[in-house]
């Protein structure tokens, strides 16, 4: 014992203070591509190298609506190694309350050779924050505060996941971003969960089970998706196998982009999803 005390005096505390201070990564941490929508000349580079649709572009009457779809990326940086335009950043924090939010898209005039003359109409993000999914948020914050103090009781599914969310799912349980700190603590019962956290584009041999486990949840209840595959099916999409995003299962009330999310982006989720993320308004 007094050889642990001694160690951890020695080492000091390894806990990150994020989110009060910014998130400390590596420079080399590829999180979401950004595009300087106004310089960007032609979309149909990116599009062509985008291995999930996260970034598509559709044709008509001598326009070009060009989007980016940040529940399909990956965060693999083809896009940017094509395009000059676009550059990837390492901002991982991304989670939004509605699917539509994670999408922003322009409008261009084309010249003859499809390339963008000019933009008529700058980026469009998506619309944040239905009202009813803040009205649980705000209900299970009350329920959770006046019950159970701060805490956030989190139940994980893995629907069909490659491993690569609980890898970073087991880092926020780590020392290093200790999760309890805020109170979540992840159970083995849906019965003591206030939140669900899903993995995975949806296998169908998860689906009945997915089903079952958020039935088995008291509500209020949260449930958030987890990654590219969570948010939107990823590289794998609807296909004999998958039943492709959560959504397409049950209601999902945040999603967390990414692939996989780190914990910054999961802990930036979860928090957002309770309304404790720091620039939120306390409810
Ligand atoms: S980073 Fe990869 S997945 Fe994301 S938009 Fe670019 S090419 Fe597509």
């Amino acid at each position: 014992m007094f050889n642990v005390l001694r160690q951890s005096q020695k080492t000091g505390v390894a806990t990150t203070s994020y989110p009060a201070t910014p998130a400390e990564v590596s420079p080399r941490t590829r999180g979401r591509p950004e595009i300087d929508w106004a310089a960007w000349k032609d979309a149909r580079p990116a599009a062509a190298v985008c291995p999930t649709g996260a970034i598509a572009c559709i044709d008509a009457d001598g326009r070009r609506t060009a989007s980016l779809d940040l529940a399909k990326c990956i965060f693999c940086g083809l896009c940017a190694d094509v395009d000059p335009a676009i550059h990837m950043t390492t901002i991982c924090e991304c989670a939004a309350r509605s699917r539509a939010a994670l999408v922003t898209h322009a409008t261009y005039a084309l010249k003859p050779d499809g390339a963008h003359d000019r933009l008529i109409a700058p980026p469009v993000p998506g619309q944040e924050s239905p009202v009813f999914l803040e009205a649980v948020g705000r209900e299970l914050k009350a329920r959770t505060d006046k019950l159970l103090g701060r805490s956030l009781h989190i139940r994980e599914v893995d629907a069909g996941s490659c491993n690569g969310c609980e890898i970073e799912i087991v880092g926020l349980n780590s020392p290093i971003y200790d999760a309890e700190r805020f109170g979540v603590h992840f159970v083995a019962s849906p019965r003591h969960a206030d939140m669900l956290l899903v993995t995975g584009p949806v296998t169908r041999n998860m689906e009945q089970a997915l089903r079952k486990t958020y039935d088995a949840m008291p509500g209020p209840r949260l449930v958030v998706a987890v990654g590219a595959c969570g948010c939107s099916g990823g590289i794998f999409g609807v296909n004999y196998a998958t039943r492709g995003a959560v959504d397409a299962v049950i209601p999902v009330d945040v999603y967390i982009p990414g692939c996989p999310p780190n914990p910054h982006a999961l802990l930036h989720g979860i928090l957002t999803a309770v309304g404790r993320w720091p620039d939120q308004k306390s409810s």
